[in-house]
């Protein structure tokens, strides 16, 4: 009986010995290993550098230009690379706005996106209620002043914790501009200029702090135009041809498509020319169409279908058709083996505190939207770790950089919790140092998860197959925009 109880004991002992190194190994999983002194001193750095990567995004905030348009903001983000050591190759891909900055040699090659241009109609002051700053001007309502300063910022302390350690490696620091419907990255990679990199790095400005493995939405555009004969519509009606009605005919057969397309897919219209005068027979009409779904090949399909479908509404109404493709982005392969690390790094470096000011301005300004379930304290706050591997909602050109190489990306709180991109709110927080001490999270994490690859550039080689998995050993690139030259004037 003694016996069975002693047993009984030392089992139990065993037990919570065990679970106890059970729980020791999870903190250790939880919690990343402690920074080397190097490491440190990259971050107080960026730390001391804060006012003044602050100063220039908000010069590139003040200038807001738009895509294509961004030569005063990529001459300031070239200038402060080339100040810092970096070689320059400015106007690449036949964008004038376009660049690229390295530093260092051999491989690994690790790079990181910078996007710069604002949007249209969206001037705002930095004031927490709806000021406009210019009539009819653009802003920064992606945030995208953050975006290209925070990685300028990580290129430059990744380079000068490569010259401090004597670490082999390159870190590249790629301009991409006209992010906003120009497609400016898949020009760039067309031109082979993602080829020999190893590992891609990107984040994106955001009301919330996240690192996960999410894709997004593939997407090509199209504009349809339609040439009839113009004619008096009621003395001469038989004369006439409608290119309105092409447009027309169009639509209807594209609405009922939609019944016929896999549920995930999205197809959005306007028509952005729609005749002149009642009385006119209208010559010329066009409509501009937007094809998505979470599957590249998918979205091929459906546009292809859409332009049946143009063709036989030119035909029905005697009318002539062209249409020109507008832009055309990948879906978002994720990584998991450097989202993972991103998340890691994100952890390390942790949210935004405000102060008592930012405090007041973020609760003003969540007076003017729904904030829904968010709290403030969510600027704080890491999001858990997510793996999404179907896109929704948005498309970006990051897509097809993530088929070049392993591509990984982050969202820090560079707005008040609950605001949505492209709005005014976004404007006027990121032109505030809340804006500026999220992008400080993001220009750390992204360092930091550079410096583990440069350590251990078997992370580059795991990615690389994880990659080479997901797009499958075939797969060869063709670009959705075709051979189309980059619409330089998109936005004038
Ligand atoms: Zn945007
Ligand atoms: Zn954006």
């Amino acid at each position: 009986m003694r016996k069975i109880s002693i047993q009984i004991y030392f089992s139990l002992l065993l037990l919570l010995w065990g679970s106890e190194l059970y729980a020791q190994n999870a903190e250790k999983k939880k919690k990343p290993a402690p920074l080397t002194p190097k490491e440190q001193q990259m971050l107080t750095t960026l730390t001391e550098k804060e006012e003044q990567y602050a100063t220039l995004a908000k010069e590139i905030w003040s200038l807001a230009e738009l895509g294509y348009q961004e030569e005063k903001s990529a001459q300031r983000l070239q200038q402060t690379l080339q100040e810092a050591g970096f070689s320059i190759t400015p106007s690449v891909a036949q964008i004038p706005t376009a660049f690229v900055a390295s530093y260092g040699q051999g491989e690994p090659v690790i790079g990181i996106l910078a996007e710069f241009d604002a949007l249209p109609g969206l001037s705002q002051e930095a004031v927490p209620e709806r000021k406009i700053r210019v009539e009819g001007g653009a802003g920064h309502a992606c945030g995208h002043h953050l975006f290209g300063t925070a990685s300028v910022a990580a290129a430059i302390a990744v380079k000068d914790w490569l010259q401090n350690t004597g670490t082999t490696g390159t870190i590249r620091l790629y301009g991409t501009p006209a992010e906003e419907g120009g497609a400016g990255k898949v020009y760039m990679v067309r031109a082979g200029l993602f080829d020999d990199a190893d590992v891609m790095l990107h984040w994106h400005p955001s009301s919330k702090n996240t690192a996960n493995a999410a894709s997004s939405l593939a997407n090509k555009s199209a504009k349809f135009r339609f040439y009839g004969n113009a004619a008096h519509a009621s003395a001469a009606p038989e004369q006439g041809r409608s290119a309105l009605d092409g447009v027309e005919a169009m639509n209807m057969m594209v609405n009922m498509m939609r019944e016929h397309v896999p549920s995930e897919s999205r197809i959005h219209y306007v028509i952005t020319k729609g005749g002149e005068a009642p009385n006119i027979v209208p010559e010329f009409a066009e409509a501009f169409y937007y094809v998505r779904h979470p599957e590249m090949q998918m979205v091929k399909d459906i546009f292809d279908r859409v332009v049946k479908a143009a063709e036989g509404a030119a035909l029905g109404t005697d009318t002539r058709l062209e249409y020109e493709v507008i832009h055309g982005v990948y879906n978002v392969l994720p990584n998991e083996t450097l989202a993972a690390l991103m998340f890691k790094n994100l952890q390390r470096v942790g949210g935004v505190q405000y102060t008592p000011e930012e405090e007041a301005f973020a609760e003003k300004i969540r007076t003017t939207f729904d904030v829904g379930k968010t709290t403030i304290d969510a600027a704080n706050e890491v999001e858990p770790y997510k793996v999404e591997a179907k896109g929704s909602g948005g498309s970006t050109d990051v897509g097809d950089v993530s088929w070049m190489a392993p591509t990984a990306g982050m969202t820090a709180a560079t707005w008040v919790p609950g605001t949505y991109a492209h709005s005014w709110q976004a404007v006027a927080a990121g032109g505030t140092s809340i804006g500026s001490k999220g992008m400080m999270v993001a220009a750390k994490t992204l360092a930091l998860t550079a410096l583990d690859v440069f350590k251990d550039p078997s992370i580059a080689t795991q990615a690389q197959a994880e990659l080479l998995e997901k797009k499958g050993a075939d797969f060869k690139y063709e670009s959705l925009l075709g051979d189309r030259e980059p619409p330089l004037d998109y936005r004038k």
